[in-house]
């Protein structure tokens, strides 16, 4: 390990990015960690006795990574890499007990409600979601009078897409109160921005296909907790589910984090940038982007985190014989430099109306569009949306 947990604690989260989760260094060592392909490990005795085992309880790509997560989230132990942000859901959900309430956002990411849903419907669990900016219809579901309290608190903050900011630290404290263990997914804000376990949460959740890799060349996920008990449950339940990590994925995860704190920079410094300029735009309807200070999730925001992320959401105002959803629909064909996909976190800047998708609730509205900045140069991002939205007239 390159970097004790001591010395990371002392070092400012750029460093940190740059510096953790190295080899040794030692005469000839390699820089880098070297991509370790491999599904089984010697044992040191005749019948196998070494610490990995098999390639799906341990491999050595991971651990660089999982090390540098842990510190970079502030946790006591390193964090556990996943095959996914969903595989890393999963095995989160798995911490609810058999019949336990789950109290979740209803505007989590769409793939997490779905699971949630899901075992729900086959009764594995109750489920009960809630507006997560509403801090007292949270505290009201977590331990409601003469209800079961709830088993676990699933709070995502800012919310994908329609970036609602939760008030981490009371709902945390409240849902400790009620014997619920919390989970934060943190994949809108990076440790850099936002760190849900110095706010209480109890396990952190991060989909490491968005920013932590940021090239949008990988899928994979993670969890972090300074909670010995509950990381030997997750990786229980890692190895035995199987939603693990390929080596070369973690590799490039690695290596994706080493620019971390540039992209974040830019990143959020250029969604600021636009999401003003949006603001006043006559073809926009209205304008979701917690840095601004007319966001009703503003101060909350300003209060834990570093930042307000780089993602904004428009809402696009009808014009000429177009609703707005087919107003967003042309604007988004006549981009020639934003890329019309789903996914974000990456170095492009990505676009895509939200509804186009079928999972997503309808409650999300459908001329909503999200945005995720990438770190190009602000004003050729800006000329582009423009001239896409020229092209609407009106
Ligand atoms: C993308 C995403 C996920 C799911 O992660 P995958 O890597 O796509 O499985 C979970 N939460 C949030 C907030 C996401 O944006």
């Amino acid at each position: 390990m390159s970097l004790s947990e001591q010395q990371a604690a002392a070092l400012s989260a750029e460093t940190v990015v740059v510096a953790a989760g190295r080899p040794p260094r030692e005469r000839d060592e390699p820089v880098n960690p070297p991509l370790v392909l491999s599904s089984t490990y010697f044992g040191t005795g005749p019948l196998g006795d070494g610490d990995r085992g098999y390639g799906r309880y341990s491999n050595p790509t991971w651990d660089p990574f999982e090390e540098a997560l842990g510190q970079l989230e502030g946790a006591a132990l390193p964090g556990l890499l996943y095959a996914s942000g969903l595989a890393a859901v999963s095995s989160a959900l798995s911490l609810v007990p058999a019949g336990g309430v789950l109290v979740m956002p209803s505007h989590s990411y769409a793939g997490s409600l779905v699971m949630a849903t899901e075992l729900a419907e086959k009764g594995f669990l109750e489920l009960r979601t809630v507006d997560i900016a509403d801090t007292d219809a949270v505290l009201a579901q977590l331990a409601p009078a003469g209800g079961r309290p709830a088993s676990m608190l699933w709070l995502e903050s800012p919310t994908n897409p329609m970036l609602g900011v939760a008030d981490i630290r009371a709902l945390t404290a409240a849902a400790h109160a009620a014997g619920a263990v919390v989970v934060t997914d943190n994949t809108f804000s990076t440790p850099l921005v936002q760190q849900p376990l110095a706010l209480g949460s109890d396990v952190v959740l991060h989909s490491v296909t968005k920013y932590l890799s940021g090239h949008s060349d990988v899928v994979l996920g993670a969890l972090v907790t300074s909670d010995a008990g509950l990381r030997a449950s997750l990786l229980h339940h890692r190895t035995i589910h199987g939603g693990i990590a390929g080596p070369f994925e973690a590799w490039l995860a690695l290596r994706g984090l080493r620019t971390l704190a540039l992209r974040v920079e830019r990143s959020q410094a250029s969604a600021a940038v636009l999401a003003e300029r949006l603001r006043t735009h006559p073809r926009v309807g209205s304008i979701r982007f917690p840095g601004l200070p007319t966001d009703p999730g503003h101060e909350r925001a300003k209060s834990q985190m570093k930042g307000f992320g780089s993602v904004l959401c428009i809402e696009m105002a009808p014009v000429g014989g177009l609703s707005g959803a087919d107003a967003a629909d042309r604007m988004i064909r006549a981009l020639k430099l934003w890329l019309p996909a789903t996914s974000l976190g990456g170095v492009e800047s990505l676009i895509e109306r939200r509804r186009r998708h079928t999972a997503e609730p309808a409650s999300v509205p459908d001329n909503l569009v999200r945005m995720s900045v990438g770190i190009e140069n602000v004003e050729d991002l800006w000329a582009d949306l423009e001239q896409a939205l020229a092209t609407l007239g009106g």
